[in-house]
């Protein structure tokens, strides 16, 4: 079977010609007639050094060029590798060699560190903002290069919070499947409606280009290149049917932000990539009214494992509503999720295992890691290393990643429940329950703390814990601290946390 996604972005042309494409800010650059033309002679530039399948790196803060590059590469049959800008030199460098790299381009705030890594195979650096990307432009267009639906599209490596990152090979047909998912379950789009890539398009907000471009709507780019709520809420007073894909970390700092009264412009928030507290969730309902989605994917399965729509958010009503804004909804039309024990057989309604995917949006493997490969893709589905249950009618709740689930006295106890309940304490702004390990209990649960103003009374936050968890789960140590450490998707890195503990000299915290 063939497919290019590239064709999406043709189609588009075709269709809705003079609609607008591609915005920085409010400025618009391009309609998809301009836009489909500058891709079709970007492309040809590339193919005249580069050859089908070869891998192309994005090490870019969001910007314009972004669409078009990653849709020229597409287009000349070429994978792309964006890497999440805000990686150390060296995690760069391991990645433009491990993806085999032969060209990367860079923002211009980014070029200076990168231009001076001598990565093998890595032919140029290119500054987008700079000369030789403009001479990019020169050739005449060319026709999309053939692809099959199995050949890789996106390489997308993994965050590495534990050991080196991996990259999920994500081919044509992974995409495809993804973009049909996102349309059938997350949000229908209209030609004109638009997207504002404010979350990483590295990553999730990379992602939703895909639907958008396939259904003629507006990639508007901020013109900090990042998530600033005051810019957030100027852009939705000059667009219009806009989406964002949020972490739920964003989702809070635009509900914290005195914002603008008016948010008629907004139609749909995306969220997922992190757990969203139940408080937080009604609070942006509340604030923005019931355009809220909530994804649950990965890498290997990008952005469709499951989904709790805007139906689901409204549905007040349910006498599980609340478990049910907990939860991470049901399975994306398109795949299959279980919850399965060790020889992947599903497992009743309420146990808690791992969970299991399988579908076309599963990535092929990763890049040139076969073990890794067969690890995770054992009988035919994707072992996400993710914990959770489903209940009767199919609502699957996440409970945490597997390793971050801390067994204590032989039981299990998941951070998020401990986190839900710190987080109904009035002055908890942010929390992130890890374990320590300990002599007596093998591990004993540790809760660090933000304060909303004056720090929380720990006697007090006993007593939440006492009136609504069991005992033993109740955290033996409350740690203040300024702000979480979180990766530039927004997800709490808790192996620095727990680093932090091993580290008892340590005096960036106090207790
Ligand atoms: P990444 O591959 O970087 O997108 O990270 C994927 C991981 O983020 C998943 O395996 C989950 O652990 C977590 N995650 C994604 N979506 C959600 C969600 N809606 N709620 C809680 N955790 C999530």
């Amino acid at each position: 079977m063939s497919i290019n996604i590239a064709q999406l972005l043709l189609r588009a042309a075709h269709v809705h010609p003079q609609r607008p494409a591609l915005a920085h800010g409010t400025r618009l650059l391009a309609s998809y007639a301009e836009l489909a033309a500058r891709v079709g002679r970007l492309a040809a530039g590339l193919a005249a050094r580069l050859k089908p399948g070869d891998r192309v790196a994005l090490v870019m803060k969001n910007c314009p060029q972004y669409v078009e590059l990653m849709f020229a590469c597409w287009h000349a049959g070429l994978a792309v590798v964006p890497i999440n800008a805000k990686l150390h030199p060296k995690e760069l460098e391991f990645i433009l060699a491990d993806s085999g790299a032969r060209l990367c381009f860079a923002t211009a705030d980014l070029y200076p560190a990168l231009a001076p890594l001598a990565v093998a195979g890595v032919e140029e650096v290119i500054d987008v903002d700079g000369p030789q990307y403009a001479r990019l432009f020169t050739a005449e267009p060319m026709p999309i290069a053939p692809r099959l639906a199995d050949d890789a599209a996106w390489l997308f490596y993994t965050s590495g919070t534990t050991g080196r990152p991996k990259g999920v090979t994500l081919t044509h047909r992974n995409a495809m499947a993804a973009i049909l998912n996102y349309l059938s379950d997350v949000d229908t789009i209209a030609p004109g409606d638009a997207i504002i890539h404010a979350a990483p398009m590295s990553h999730g907000s990379g992602f939703y280009m895909l639907p958008h471009v396939a259904r003629a709507g507006v990639n508007v780019v901020p013109e900090s290149g990042g998530f600033d709520p005051a810019e957030i809420y100027a852009l939705l007073q000059a667009h219009h049917g806009v989406t964002m894909f949020a972490a739920p970390t964003m989702v809070k700092r635009l509900v914290d932000h005195p914002g603008a009264a008016d948010t008629s412009g907004l139609k749909t928030i995306v969220y997922g990539g992190g757990p969203m507290y139940l408080a937080d969730c009604k609070a942006a309902l509340r604030r923005f009214g019931c355009k809220l989605v909530q994804i649950y994917g990965q890498g290997e399965s990008p952005m469709t494992i499951t989904c709790l729509d805007k139906a689901l958010h409204a549905d007040t009503a349910h006498p599980r509503y609340e478990q049910r804004l907990a939860s991470v909804g049901h399975a994306f039309t398109g795949v299959e999720v279980r919850v399965a024990d060790a020889d992947d057989r599903p497992l009743p309604a309420g146990e808690i295992r791992e969970i299991l995917v399988r579908g076309d949006t599963v990535m092929a493997g990763y890049w040139n890691n076969p073990g890794a490969s067969a690890e995770t893709l054992r009988n035919g589905w994707l072992h996400t290393g993710d914990v959770g249950s489903m209940d009767e009618d199919g609502f699957l709740t996440l409970k945490d990643r597997s390793k971050d689930v801390i067994i204590s006295g032989g039981s299990n106890i998941y951070p998020r429940e401990v986190e839900e309940v710190l987080l109904r304490h009035p002055a908890v702004s942010e929390v992130s329950v890890v374990g320590q390990a300990d002599a007596e209990w093998g591990e004993i649960v540790i809760a660090f703390i933000v304060a909303r103003g004056q720090a929380p009374d720990s006697a007090e936050l006993d007593a939440l814990c006492l009136d609504n968890i069991a005992r033993f789960k109740r955290p033996k140590r409350y740690v203040m601290i300024d702000s979480l450490p979180k990766n530039n998707t927004g997800k709490v890195l808790k192996t620095r946390l727990r680093e932090l503990l091993a580290a008892p000299g340590d005096k960036r915290f106090t207790r």
